[in-house]
């Protein structure tokens, strides 16, 4: 166990020996037990998530991004899945060699260089931070230095597009479908390993949870905060790189793509770049607050979050930049114009939302928003050993229209990278989709552990902020 790298936090008022208490309002980490709908989706979810990964990637390589095209050449026996499958590239030693360089050279990044952003970049929260309490009452340190690899990579990215030539930029693109098979090796083997540690080695043996259900332990995962060492945390690494540091340069490699095929690169394409650029620079600049977030605060790492971050999220999110390399869409001013406005807008929201509820736990109240003293309302938990803890929900500010008003921002910036993509294929549209249930999902999940965690005092701010995305609607 890790005791170097654990406090017990500052607000913690007083322990309760009520025992009856205690074993009512400790289940506010992820659930003990398996309802048969969490399995069944599971089970889905792990037989088809990477089928649906690589039925998107070919369908654009074999079929100019058309969904329909496969299926009905399937039906009408035009081809067999063989005949597809022969045409899908396949392993090679030189992605193998790009794959585990990427991935060595991110952990260097992160394990071995810690952060000197914040001596110089003033407002940047980086170095050693802390995480939130976790049910055992338990606050890991962490090295936020993801702003700095995430400069470091992009440096080196444009140096050698520009200055050193070392390799083409195209080299993510033409590498796409056999780095997908590296990014799954590494996602079923980090999740397979964070397994057989939670069993054999665990960090925190306290904040492992076993449901005895292999498939959803596996995939829900087992540990809290697995780590190697004292800093080598798998839920900050795996979820911000090799992922999302990769996003940009995946867009950028796109970019160039585009370049060399059309000589140009288009209006959507330059949107997409930088629409989602902000998107991953907010994420890196964040990345304390990025602590306190579900991913850190609840989930356990398996494989819903070590496949998910190396091979879903660098497949999935990039899907407008792949389509553009084959339909060059460019958007009339106006239409361009309309997209970066809604995209800009729905990013304020969610970032302005993010940052009041940021502001108003890290002050505990004493601040404004807009303007005024926030309203909030007084919330107590526990954890494991009947310690009692003392929280504020905020009802003021974007906090007051809705209970997650932030998601309502990020989904209309997913909105905005879809359109740029135009009306004709539905591929690209696929992101918002995607984000519209996870986010939906994640509201109701988040409700029902606040709920748990809170008890009536979660009831109380739920009449006092009744809607979930938008106002008046859900
Ligand atoms: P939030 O940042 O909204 O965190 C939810 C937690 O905040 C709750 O569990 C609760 O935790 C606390 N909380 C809830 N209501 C209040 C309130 N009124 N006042 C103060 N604290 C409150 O959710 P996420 O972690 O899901 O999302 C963070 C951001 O990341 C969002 O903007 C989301 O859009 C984005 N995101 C993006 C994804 C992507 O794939 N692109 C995926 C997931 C999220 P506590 O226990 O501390 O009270």
């Amino acid at each position: 166990m890790a005791a170097h790298q654990e406090k017990k936090p500052e607000e913690r008022k007083h322990k309760s020996t009520q025992n009856h208490t205690r074993t009512s309002q400790v289940q506010w980490g992820r659930a003990w037990e398996v309802d048969w709908f969490s399995l069944a989706s599971i089970l889905f979810l792990l037989m088809f998530a990477p089928l649906i990964v690589y039925y998107f990637i070919m369908s654009c390589d074999q079929y100019q991004c058309s969904l329909i095209d496969p299926v009905v050449d399937l039906l009408t026996e035009k081809k067999h899945l063989s005949d597809i499958w022969n045409k899908t590239p396949t392993l090679t030693y030189r992605a193998a060699g790009i794959y585990t360089l990427w991935v060595a050279f991110q952990v260097f990044l992160y394990v071995f260089i810690p952060d000197f952003c914040h001596k110089f970049i003033p407002g940047y929260v980086g170095g050693v931070q802390e995480g939130a309490v976790t049910p055992v009452g338990v606050v890991n340190k962490y090295e936020i230095n993801g702003l700095q690899a995430w400069i470091i990579t992009h440096v080196l990215w444009f140096a050698n597009a520009y200055y050193f030539h070392w390799f083409s930029p195209t080299i993510i693109f033409d590498n796409w479908i056999p780095l997908l098979w590296c990014a799954n090796i590494l996602g079923y083997a980090v999740s397979t390993f964070a397994m057989i540690k939670s069993y054999f080695f665990p960090t925190n043996a306290k904040d492992c949870k076993f449901t005895g259900n292999f498939f959803y332990d596996y995939m829900m995962g087992i540990e809290f905060n697995p780590r190697i060492g004292k800093w080598f945390d798998f839920k900050l690494f795996f979820n911000g790189r090799p992922g999302i540091v990769a996003w940009t340069l995946i867009n950028l490699s796109y970019a160039a793509k585009q370049q060399e095929l059309y000589g140009e690169v288009t209006n959507s394409m330059i949107l997409v770049n930088v629409l989602q650029g902000i998107y991953v620079l907010d994420f890196f600049w964040n990345e304390a607050w990025y602590l306190k977030t579900i991913d850190i605060c609840h989930d356990h790492f398996g494989w819903y979050l070590g496949w998910g971050d190396c091979v879903w999220l660098p497949y999935l999110y990039t899907l407008q930049g792949l389509y553009l390399v084959y339909h060059p869409v460019q958007l009339c001013v106006a239409n361009a114009v309309g997209i970066l406005i809604l995209g800009m807008i729905g990013y304020y929201i969610f970032r302005m939302t993010n940052h009041q509820k940021d502001l108003f736990r890290r002050t505990n109240g004493n601040c404004k928003i807009w303007g005024k003293k926030p309203e909030y309302i007084e919330c107590s938990y526990m954890s494991v050993d009947g310690t009692k803890y003392y929280s504020k929900l905020l009802t003021s500010g974007f906090w007051g229209w809705a209970r997650h008003f932030n998601y309502t921002g990020d989904l209309m910036g997913s909105l905005a990278y879809c359109l740029a993509c135009g009306f004709e294929h539905i591929l690209p549209y696929f992101y918002v989709f995607y984000m519209t249930i996870l986010l939906t999902h994640r509201c109701i999940r988040d409700e029902h552990r606040c709920f748990s965690k809170y008890g009536k005092d979660w009831k109380r701010y739920t009449a006092a902020v009744p809607y979930r995305l938008l106002p008046g609607v859900f």
